[in-house]
């Protein structure tokens, strides 16, 4: 007779522990170590998904008698859903991430596993017609989200649960509600045959003509290919730093292809938003059917296929975003970590993973190297790098041997409002701009709205209004319990009404909303170029799945002659035919309020003015400024990285901000803002005796409370503490202590140990 451990994969924290079930004879050699079972659990003996981490002779259980044990009821899939490098991840992450490690297991299995050949889906629907619109008739709805899932359903008949939660935005909450409310119905069914192929259809690859050529590595290419084939079966890690088009993913491709020859296994993870189906399909043509490619677009079933080919060791290189880091992989020799900076490595959502940290744990449970990559690599990455923790690995030149850099100019918006330009497009921009259309080329605007509405500038001299003790922009804030309109400085919490804000630079005292939105812009450029198209993209043209692609292809097909865009337009993507780019308010992208601002602005700059002059022509980027002598603007028109590096290590050394401390956060959520007032009070002075307490040498320091920079989220109003502490482990530390110490139905808090990181 064997016994095995499990652990449940919905376990709560009194139930976050082994438990051991008998294996019944049916099953016996079929449970290892790694599968997944259901098992019956507590009084009512209710069956709980489980997973196996051991299994042993009955003979070796002591301490209780074996008669009594519970049977394991059934196995859910065949074969373990996990490999032992993977189980090796659950205990630390469990503590690092403090969640359960249900929560662990969860994020590691598909949630497909078990379920998978019985095509299954929600459907939700108006409960009544009458009943819907009356309620939308009333006014009484508050939430946006509500009114867009009735208004949605009415149009659109019975839709999948999934779909119209992403196309409206809503949360599972905000459904539950509805339902709670009995407007909508939500009913579960299997599917038939022509819906489950209705849904693989929309994820079938188009072929691409974009194959990429493979290229022998160039000198500098090379060298950074040794180092790390070098270091195989090492835990190291590399930093390899290389402008845009310095062949940084043919050093990937190669060092990927040799480990594959020697018979190991790579996770390579790009972006979720490089994973066009471009990409997909030339990594196809370049590794077949030993890729694996995880994309947003793929279905539960696909995922499931992808997923299992990589346990079986079909697949050996994973090509994905972020949860990719998790993948089974079966002998997992090296790790890829393209575009590093990005902030997509960083989940969201609880337990909220860098995947960065969890790399390294793989890198250290398989002894294999780590190459993380990008033309601006996070400041605490070359921090690492010029340490000589990392191994820096250069490229300093544009691979492909036509191809130059495109010229920049940065551009004086103070002089164009002068000169009756307006402040959105410069009379240089608006010049480049009529050549390109006369030679037929394309245009690409780029304009930043993060931190635009909500930061203040001087009408005068363009400056925004700054706190006087940390050096970054106060936000606008607008709430019901401060009298009138205050701003905010979200590092330290100090704040002033906004009529008493004055200009740092020349005194001014007159203020106006930073920046207009990317829907302003194009009607303006309608207006002053009525014969060419413009496209759009930003986030309220990118709602339903599908069209972010599908501008994309129209602009890269030469249905437009502009591309007007949010940051989404910047990162990697390539247009032979643009020769010019704009990126509009260039300074205010700087002007976020986190001390990372400047890191996110160097890294969107360089990223812009790259799209321009893919093709054979030179490019010409145009940086418009209002304040054109900020040495940022600088570094990034001559793609500088090191001195942005130098003057920004410099900053953080004085403020004591990463890599020089760690910083963390406590955000605490509630639906109501006296009731958030009251507890932000009680969490601050517990957390202001708990932290004196503490030994000197462990620097902890507490900022805030301070609201939120989104203060009001989804019907949730809140309120953020800072600590700076010298380590992160330390801030962790204090974050178990405020779980022990208050009940999270009452304080809902969530916790971040590398604020502003990824
Ligand atoms: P990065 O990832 O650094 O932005 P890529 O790897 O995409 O750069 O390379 C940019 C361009 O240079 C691509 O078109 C690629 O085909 C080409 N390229 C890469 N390596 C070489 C090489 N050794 N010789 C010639 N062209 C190259
Ligand atoms: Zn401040």
């Amino acid at each position: 007779m064997n016994v095995c451990k499990v652990l449940l994969r919905e376990c709560v924290r009194q139930t976050d522990k082994a438990y051991t079930y008998m294996i019944p004879e049916d099953l016996e050699g079929k449970i290892t170590e790694g599968s997944y079972v259901k098992v019956p659990f507590g009084f009512g003996n209710r069956k709980q998904t489980a997973l196996v981490t051991a299994v042993s002779d009955s003979s070796r259980v002591t301490g209780f008698d074996i008669s009594k044990l519970k049977k394991v009821d059934s196995l859910l899939d065949l074969y373990p859903v996990m490999n032992k490098d993977q189980m090796a991840l659950i205990e630390p992450l469990r503590s690092r991430l403090l969640c359960t490690s249900g929560d662990v297991i969860s994020m590691m299995v598909p949630s497909a596993v078990g379920t998978v050949g019985k095509a299954k889906a929600s459907f939700v629907d108006v409960a009544s017609k009458e009943d819907a619109e009356a309620a939308l008739d009333s006014g009484k709805l508050r939430s946006m989200a509500h009114i867009s899932m009735l208004e949605y359903l009415l149009a659109n008949g019975p839709t999948e649960r999934k779909k119209l939660l992403s196309i409206t935005k809503a949360s599972d909450a905000q459904l539950r509600s509805l339902r709670e409310k009995e407007l909508i119905t939500v009913t579960t069914r299997l599917l038939s045959r022509e819906e489950v192929s209705a849904e693989e259809k929309i994820t079938e690859e188009e072929s691409s003509d974009s194959f990429r050529v493979i290229h022998d590595l160039n000198d500098e290419q090379q060298r950074a290919f040794n180092s790390v084939t070098e270091s195989l079966g090492k835990p190291e890690v590399f930093l390899l730093h290389g402008i845009t088009g310095s062949g940084k993913t043919e050093v990937y491709l190669k060092c990927a292809g040799e480990v594959i020859e020697r018979g190991g296994c790579v996770i390579y993870l790009v972006p979720e938003i490089s994973l066009t189906p471009q990409t997909v399909s030339w990594i196809r043509g370049r590794f077949g059917d030993t890729a694996a490619v995880m994309h947003s677009r793929l279905s539960d079933r696909q995922r499931y296929d992808e997923w299992d080919r990589i346990r079986r060791g079909d697949a050996r290189i994973v090509v994905g975003p972020r949860s990719s880091i998790f993948a089974p992989v079966k002998d997992l020799q090296l790790i890829i970590i393209d575009e590093e900076h990005d902030s997509s490595y960083k989940s969201e959502s609880f337990p909220k993973y860098s995947t960065r940290d969890i790399a390294f744990l793989r890198m250290r449970i398989n002894s294999c190297p780590l190459i993380l990559g990008s033309a601006t690599p996070l400041v605490s990455s070359y921090y690492s790098a010029a340490n000589g923790q990392y191994k820096l690995l250069k490229l300093n030149k544009r691979a492909a041997h036509d191809a130059v850099l495109p010229e920049v100019t940065i551009v004086d918006m103070k002089e164009q409002v002068k000169e009756g330009y307006g402040d959105l497009l410069s009379g240089p921009l608006r010049v480049a701009m009529a050549k390109a259309f006369s030679k037929d080329q394309q245009v690409m605007l780029f304009l930043n709205r993060r931190g635009y509405s909500r930061t203040l500038v001087c009408n005068t001299c363009g400056e925004p209004v700054y706190c006087p003790s940390c050096s970054v922009a106060m936000t606008l804030h607008n709430s019901t319990r401060i009298e009138g309109r205050r701003l905010i400085c979200h590092y330290c919490g100090f704040t002033i009404p906004c009529s008493e804000a004055s200009c740092r630079e020349c005194n001014g005292t007159k203020f106006k909303r930073a920046g207009v939105g990317t829907q302003q812009l194009e009607e303006m450029l309608k207006e002053l170029y009525p014969d060419r198209k413009v496209l759009r993209m930003d986030q309220d043209t990118t709602m339903l799945p599908g069209a972010h692609e599908s501008i994309l292809s129209a602009f890269r097909e030469h249905e437009a002659d502009i591309l007007v865009g949010t940051q989404m337009i910047a990162k990697g993507h390539d247009f032979p035919s643009v020769t010019v780019v704009g990126v509009l308010g260039a300074d205010l992208i700087a002007t976020s309020s986190d001390y990372k601002a400047s890191e996110r602005a160097f890294e969107l700059i360089t990223q812009a003015a790259g799209r321009a002059g893919r093709g054979r022509e030179r490019g010409q980027v145009y940086l418009q400024s209002l304040r054109p002598d900020n040495p940022l603007l600088m570094y990034a028109a001559k793609q500088d990285y090191d001195a942005f590096y130098e003057s920004e290590i410099k900053y953080r050394e004085v403020m004591c901000l990463p890599p020089f401390k760690a910083v963390g956060e406590i955000v605490l959520s509630l639906p109501d803002e006296d009731m958030l007032a009251t507890r932000t009070s009680d969490l601050g002075k517990y957390l202001k005796d708990f932290l004196s307490y503490q030994d000197k040498a462990l620097g902890f320091e507490l900022y805030g409370p301070v609201p939120a920079p989104i203060y009001e989220l989804r019907g949730r109003y809140r309120n953020v503490f800072m600590i700076k502490s010298s380590r992160r482990s330390y801030l962790n530390g204090v974050f178990r202590q405020v779980m022990e110490d208050f009940d999270p139905n009452i304080y809902p808090i969530s916790f971040d140990n590398d604020a502003g990181g990824s």
